[in-house]
């Protein structure tokens, strides 16, 4: 009985996670290319002009571009299978650029990583999505690069759901995501967009310079879930890019 009964809220949870919105994926009819002609709204995916991700190159070095400032703080996780990736969603936290304000929203993962680095695309990124009182969005980029476990990773992959659905919270877990940064702060800066349907524009992109490690069992543990759920790059189409050392 109760196995049935699990059977039975699965299936729930999955009816409910594909009624959210117009089916989009990262492959076939309803792949990238197609986004655009997917739903009324996601015409910028095709339209747009800054879209993201894109290859990184040619950044013109800014010695004035402002430092990036992070008070992040520990929470109980709450996390989320939402069918195309495992978000975590965040109630505390804030980026500072010079003196413009933005709070966490949430962070989550591609595999590989979206953006490229002069031709180079990383194992894996997470984006870390902030919102200022505007509704405007800035997105940190932290990449990924096969080595040593990541401990703050561990938490997380632990407790991803293996099944689309709503979020859940794990009080018994806690993650800060202070912790995923690298040691140096260093960035490319552009304007992008959302990588994912509706693609909307006017996101401020910070992919840091730097980038941290996880094991090879860690991305195969990802892996199982999610792999290639990564936008193809874009044309830049000569948008300017920042370098801050
Ligand atoms: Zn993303």
């Amino acid at each position: 009985m109760m196995l049935r009964l699990s059977a039975i809220a699965l299936l729930g949870l999955s009816f409910s996670a594909v009624a959210e919105g117009p089916h989009w994926t990262y492959e076939g009819q309803h792949g990238p290319a197609h986004w655009s002609q997917l739903e009324a709204g996601f015409k910028e995916c095709s339209l747009g002009h800054t879209q993201s991700p894109i290859d990184v190159r040619g950044a013109k070095p800014d010695a004035n571009a402002p430092e990036l400032g992070f008070t992040y703080a520990a929470q109980p996780l709450r996390i989320v299978n939402n069918g195309h990736t495992i978000q975590v969603n965040e109630t505390a936290g804030t980026l500072t650029v010079g003196d413009h304000v933005y709070k966490l929203v949430q962070f989550h993962f591609h595999s590989p990583s979206e953006e490229h680095v002069k031709g180079h695309p990383y194992d894996m990124v997470a984006h870390l999505v902030h919102k200022d009182d505007a509704g405007k969005l800035a997105v940190v980029a932290v990449l990924f690069k096969q080595g040593h476990e990541n401990p703050t990773l561990k938490t997380v992959f632990a407790n991803m759901p293996v099944a689309a659905g709503p979020e859940h919270l794990v009080d018994s877990a806690s993650v800060n995501v202070a912790d995923l940064l690298p040691a140096q702060h260093g960035y490319y800066h552009y304007l992008g967009s959302l990588t994912t349907p509706p693609c909307s524009e006017q996101v401020s992109w910070y992919v840091l310079k730097q980038p941290v490690e996880l094991s090879a069992a860690q991305l195969k543990g990802f892996h199982r879930l999610y792999n290639h759920n990564n936008r193809p790059i874009q044309p830049s189409n000569g948008r300017p890019i920042i370098e801050h050392s």
